[in-house]
């Protein structure tokens, strides 16, 4: 599943190459990605110009001339940049055309991923967006802290909850714990101050790391189209061996998520 880091590569491939351009068709195969009505949501959009793009979490937000849409990848979705008179492929769901001869084809095996008109000028207050926290290098110790503190939950599972720092998915949430020398089944009560200002740092440095990476790996639309997935150099997570101790790397499962960790470097409980 794409975490902040790659939503951030989609969307920074994206801007290199749909930005003013108009929408001239969309073409919806599988109207269950859209939330709301399908033909509303072809309407606002067909003869707008794609202005600008954002990311907040992890979510796109395309912005045009008086309107904006969400775009969720969820598991698998992602976005290919075709020339027109291609032959779509099953998974090929929502289709933008373009009028520069191309078109931007949302594609999703899982069929996981949504889409949602919003309103322009305010999405950042409305649903979904309003419910989530701050990213991780926005995030203030006031904000966070309290929502750690009073958590009987492990820290692993309040670095996966959207509400608390938004962004974070279970790969860089294993990697997190790891750079916190933390065992991820950590209460979240047992973090002092200093712990949870630590964590928010970590949290950044990973990510703004993994963006990094994800910019020097990512140019350009291969022939399978983007999800922003890249080969960031983990630590821990799917891997065997710890790259401090060289000790066996222990998989468990906490709330039904694969969770990697070292034994010997991860022993610290709060
Ligand atoms: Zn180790």
């Amino acid at each position: 599943m794409p975490e902040l880091p790659e939503v951030e590569t989609v969307k920074r491939t994206l801007k290199n190459f749909v930005l003013n351009c108009k929408i001239t068709n969309i073409i919806v195969r599988y109207p269950n990605i859209i939330d709301g009505q399908t033909e509303e949501f072809i309407h606002s959009l067909v003869g707008k110009t794609i202005q600008d793009i954002d990311r907040v979490g992890k979510y796109l937000i395309f912005l045009l001339e008086d309107t904006a849409f969400l775009s969720h990848l969820r598991m698998e979705g992602k976005y290919n940049l075709k020339q027109k008179g291609y032959v779509y492929s099953k998974h090929d769901h929502i289709i933008f055309e373009l009028d520069n001869g191309q078109v931007l084809c949302y594609h999703d095996t899982r069929k996981f991923g949504r889409m949602q008109l919003v309103d322009r000028n305010d999405y950042h207050y409305q649903l979904p967006l309003s419910k989530l926290g701050p990213e991780p290098m926005d995030a203030q110790l006031q904000e966070v802290y309290p929502l750690i503190h009073k958590s009987s939950l492990p820290i692993k599972t309040l670095l996966l909850d959207q509400t608390i720092m938004a962004g974070i998915g279970n790969i860089y949430a294993n990697e997190i714990c790891f750079h916190m020398a933390m065992n991820p089944k950590t209460a979240g009560k047992a973090l002092s101050k200093k712990r949870v200002q630590q964590l928010i740092d970590i949290s950044s440095e990973v990510l703004l790391k993994a963006i990094d990476q994800g910019g020097t790996t990512i140019h350009s639309f291969d022939s399978n189209g983007i999800n922003g997935l890249f080969q960031v150099s983990l630590m821990v997570h799917t891997k065997k061996v710890c790259p401090i101790c060289q000790g066996e790397i222990t998989k468990e499962m906490v709330h039904q998520r694969g969770t990697y960790y070292c034994k010997k470097c991860q022993k610290r409980r709060g």
